[in-house]
């Protein structure tokens, strides 16, 4: 199985609402960037009444256009998929002058306890403040004028991280979990690689038949590109291995070597992610370290 095969062409239409599917506009922010690639899509789903799939990062044009785009329309629900900065603020705001219902998983938390002592390096990146109206379970449905979307749990992102399935339409509104354009980012604590993992395989067992993600353009084979995507992250795993063998103890070490083509700008999120890995390994008890695994951590492969 080869690993993906990623699609970077994709063109924002920054402020303009665009119709991507039957009863489903794109309304792209602009917060672009290295982890954000053109910015946050939001994503309206309906025709009179209407969802609004997160409406985004707190950037006063992004909130006009989508006033705009829904003008004239009711806003029955407002959907987060996770908490980040990039998905969540508007909620409350969207919320609070429309009267709409918010459903996410959960406000936001870490994947696991933190360690004594353990500073979180991401609390930065999320919405704390952010608060549904209610938590949607797994499997929930919820349903408005003309439309059905489904709440899947995908943690592994964040341990909050759900996805939106118009099942009827075979769509799914796959946020951070699965990208045309990139990876999702994995990084503890309020990341898991173990719950990535399983929950690339929830999707394997849909059958959604186009991926509308959080940043960038669609995802057309669901299937082949979500496998493809394990097999990327089986093979940094093997990677890891493969430098903790070569006598890597250190996390920069191994960046330095794994990602030597990557966008320096990206290296603390790669680190993040190897020590998700490394996280991982010592959960399957392939990897020892002294102490809580930490990014400053010394590794090393269990004898
Ligand atoms: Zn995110």
């Amino acid at each position: 199985m080869a690993p993906p095969r990623f699609e970077t062409d994709f063109l924002p239409h920054h402020g303009q609402a665009i119709e991507v599917a039957p009863g489903v506009q794109r309304l792209t922010a602009t917060n672009d960037g290295p982890l954000t690639f053109h910015g946050t899509n939001s994503y309206i789903v309906g025709g009179t009444s209407v969802a609004v799939i997160d409406p985004g990062p707190e950037i006063e044009s992004h909130y006009l256009a989508l006033r705009k785009a829904l003008r004239g329309r009711e806003v029955s629900h407002i959907f987060v998929s996770h908490t980040h900065k990039d998905h969540a603020p508007l909620a409350a705001r969207l919320a609070s002058e429309t009267g709409a219902t918010v459903v996410a998983e959960g406000p936001h938390r870490a994947a696991r306890d933190l360690y004594v002592g353990e500073v979180n390096p991401l609390a930065e990146s999320s919405d704390q403040d952010f608060r549904p109206d209610i938590q949607a379970a797994d499997g929930e449905v919820f349903e408005g004028d003309g439309w059905a979307l489904r709440v899947v749990h995908t943690p592994g992102h964040t341990a909050n991280h759900a996805v939106f399935a118009l099942e009827k339409e075979a769509i799914l509104f796959s946020a951070d979990h699965v990208m045309a354009w990139a990876t999702s980012i994995v990084a503890p604590p309020d990341g898991a690689m173990s719950d990535y993992m399983a929950s690339l395989d929830k999707l394997l067992d849909r059958d959604d038949r186009i991926y509308l993600p959080g940043h960038g353009g669609p995802v057309a084979d669901p299937p082949q590109f979500v496998r493809a995507l394990k097999t990327h992250r089986k093979m940094r795993e093997a990677a890891v291995l493969d430098r903790l063998r070569k006598g890597d103890r250190y996390i920069a070490d191994m960046v330095k070597v794994i990602y030597r083509d990557t966008d320096s700008r990206l290296h603390r999120a790669a680190g993040l992610s190897l020590l998700a890995h490394l996280e991982d390994l010592l959960r399957r008890d392939l990897v020892e370290t002294e102490g809580p695994p930490s990014i400053t951590g010394v590794f090393t492969l269990k004898t």
